[in-house]
Protein backbone atom coordinates (compact mmCIF):
# COMPACT_ATOMS: atom_id res chain seq x y z
CA UNK A 1 0.00 0.00 0.00
CA UNK A 2 1.59 2.97 -0.89
CA UNK A 3 0.10 6.55 0.56
CA UNK A 4 0.20 9.33 -1.98
CA UNK A 5 0.03 13.02 -0.94
CA UNK A 6 -1.36 15.32 -3.09
CA UNK A 7 0.15 16.77 -5.88
CA UNK A 8 -0.11 19.99 -4.44
CA UNK A 9 2.53 19.23 -1.46
CA UNK A 10 5.24 17.96 -3.98
CA UNK A 11 4.95 21.23 -6.40
CA UNK A 12 5.05 23.20 -2.82
CA UNK A 13 8.28 20.97 -1.48
CA UNK A 14 9.63 21.42 -5.02
CA UNK A 15 8.70 25.57 -4.63
CA UNK A 16 10.78 25.67 -1.27
CA UNK A 17 13.19 23.75 -2.62
CA UNK A 18 14.51 25.86 -5.40
CA UNK A 19 13.79 28.70 -3.40
CA UNK A 20 15.97 27.64 -0.36
CA UNK A 21 19.10 26.67 -2.84
CA UNK A 22 18.80 29.89 -4.74
CA UNK A 23 19.09 31.67 -1.46
CA UNK A 24 21.82 29.25 0.21
CA UNK A 25 23.31 29.95 -3.57
CA UNK A 26 23.61 34.12 -2.78
CA UNK A 27 24.90 33.78 0.53
CA UNK A 28 27.60 31.32 -0.31
CA UNK A 29 28.15 33.42 -3.70
CA UNK A 30 28.40 36.66 -0.85
CA UNK A 31 30.62 34.93 1.39
CA UNK A 32 33.14 34.11 -0.75
CA UNK A 33 33.10 37.51 -2.41
CA UNK A 34 33.31 39.37 0.65
CA UNK A 35 36.12 36.84 1.97
CA UNK A 36 38.13 37.83 -1.69
CA UNK A 37 37.49 40.98 -1.71
CA UNK A 38 37.88 42.93 1.66
CA UNK A 39 38.48 45.97 0.43
CA UNK A 40 35.12 46.38 -1.22
CA UNK A 41 33.52 44.70 1.98
CA UNK A 42 35.21 47.08 3.92
CA UNK A 43 33.72 50.18 2.27
CA UNK A 44 30.39 47.77 2.25
CA UNK A 45 29.85 47.56 5.93
CA UNK A 46 31.06 51.05 6.83
CA UNK A 47 28.60 52.60 4.38
CA UNK A 48 25.64 49.74 5.52
CA UNK A 49 23.52 51.52 8.05
CA UNK A 50 23.53 48.57 10.36
CA UNK A 51 26.94 47.27 10.11
CA UNK A 52 28.67 50.68 10.01
CA UNK A 53 27.61 50.52 13.98
CA UNK A 54 29.55 48.03 14.81
CA UNK A 55 32.94 49.45 13.82
CA UNK A 56 34.85 48.37 10.68
CA UNK A 57 35.95 45.04 11.84
CA UNK A 58 33.07 44.00 13.74
CA UNK A 59 30.53 44.90 11.18
CA UNK A 60 32.74 43.19 8.64
CA UNK A 61 32.76 39.70 11.50
CA UNK A 62 28.80 40.18 11.88
CA UNK A 63 28.70 40.39 8.14
CA UNK A 64 30.92 37.09 7.67
CA UNK A 65 29.03 35.01 10.28
CA UNK A 66 25.28 36.72 9.09
CA UNK A 67 26.39 35.05 5.61
CA UNK A 68 27.45 31.87 6.79
CA UNK A 69 24.58 31.14 9.76
CA UNK A 70 21.79 32.42 6.25
CA UNK A 71 23.34 30.19 4.17
CA UNK A 72 23.58 27.27 6.91
CA UNK A 73 19.75 28.04 7.67
CA UNK A 74 19.10 28.32 3.44
CA UNK A 75 21.14 24.59 3.03
CA UNK A 76 18.69 23.31 5.48
CA UNK A 77 15.62 24.27 4.32
CA UNK A 78 16.90 23.18 0.79
CA UNK A 79 17.50 19.58 2.28
CA UNK A 80 14.25 19.79 3.98
CA UNK A 81 12.26 20.70 1.17
CA UNK A 82 14.08 17.80 -0.86
CA UNK A 83 13.52 15.33 1.76
CA UNK A 84 9.71 16.14 1.83
CA UNK A 85 9.37 16.06 -2.36
CA UNK A 86 11.50 12.88 -2.96
CA UNK A 87 9.31 11.42 0.06
CA UNK A 88 6.46 10.96 -2.51
CA UNK A 89 8.63 9.44 -5.36
CA UNK A 90 9.88 6.80 -2.72
CA UNK A 91 7.20 4.50 -0.99
CA UNK A 92 7.98 4.51 2.82
CA UNK A 93 10.22 1.42 4.00
CA UNK A 94 7.40 -0.98 5.36
CA UNK A 95 8.23 -4.70 7.11
CA UNK A 96 5.12 -6.73 7.91
CA UNK A 97 4.66 -10.03 9.25
CA UNK A 98 2.04 -12.42 9.07
CA UNK A 99 0.73 -16.00 9.99
CA UNK A 100 -0.97 -18.01 7.72
CA UNK A 101 -3.01 -21.27 8.48
CA UNK A 102 -3.05 -24.18 6.37
CA UNK A 103 -6.89 -25.17 6.39
CA UNK A 104 -5.88 -28.65 5.82
CA UNK A 105 -3.21 -29.71 8.45
CA UNK A 106 -3.54 -26.36 10.36
CA UNK A 107 0.02 -26.02 10.11
CA UNK A 108 1.22 -22.42 10.79
CA UNK A 109 3.20 -20.62 7.88
CA UNK A 110 4.54 -17.49 9.07
CA UNK A 111 5.64 -14.89 6.48
CA UNK A 112 7.02 -11.92 6.05
CA UNK A 113 6.69 -9.26 3.33
CA UNK A 114 8.84 -5.79 2.69
CA UNK A 115 9.31 -3.03 0.21
CA UNK A 116 12.81 -2.44 0.50
CA UNK A 117 15.90 -4.13 0.23
CA UNK A 118 18.13 -5.54 2.90
CA UNK A 119 20.01 -8.92 3.13
CA UNK A 120 20.53 -8.22 6.96
CA UNK A 121 16.88 -8.01 7.29
CA UNK A 122 16.12 -11.25 4.72
CA UNK A 123 18.43 -13.22 7.36
CA UNK A 124 17.18 -11.69 10.64
CA UNK A 125 13.44 -12.83 9.64
CA UNK A 126 14.54 -16.68 7.87
CA UNK A 127 16.36 -16.68 11.51
CA UNK A 128 13.22 -16.43 13.48
CA UNK A 129 11.33 -19.23 11.06
CA UNK A 130 9.51 -16.51 8.54
CA UNK A 131 10.11 -17.01 4.84
CA UNK A 132 9.39 -14.22 1.78
CA UNK A 133 6.41 -13.68 0.86
CA UNK A 134 6.10 -15.31 -3.05
CA UNK A 135 6.06 -13.25 -5.72
CA UNK A 136 3.25 -15.97 -7.20
CA UNK A 137 1.29 -15.66 -3.63
CA UNK A 138 1.36 -19.26 -3.13
CA UNK A 139 2.75 -21.70 -0.87
CA UNK A 140 2.42 -25.82 -0.86
CA UNK A 141 1.75 -26.55 2.56
CA UNK A 142 4.16 -30.06 3.94
CA UNK A 143 0.65 -31.62 3.15
CA UNK A 144 0.44 -31.02 0.12
CA UNK A 145 -2.11 -28.47 -0.31
CA UNK A 146 -1.75 -24.88 -1.70
CA UNK A 147 -2.36 -21.74 0.13
CA UNK A 148 -3.33 -19.01 -1.57
CA UNK A 149 -1.93 -15.45 -0.30
CA UNK A 150 -3.72 -12.89 -1.96
CA UNK A 151 -5.68 -12.38 0.62
CA UNK A 152 -2.80 -12.07 2.88
CA UNK A 153 -0.92 -9.36 1.07
CA UNK A 154 -3.82 -7.17 0.56
ZN1 LIG B 1 -1.02 -28.23 5.35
Amino acid sequence: MKKKIPLVYRVWFAFGFIIATFFALSFIITLIGSLLNTTMTVEFVKSHFIFSRFGVVGGYLIHIFGNIFFAAMAIFFALLSWKGFSSQINPPELLTVSHVTCKKCEKVHRLYYKTFQDPNTDKHCEERGFMPMPRDNKIICDCGAEIDLSDVRD
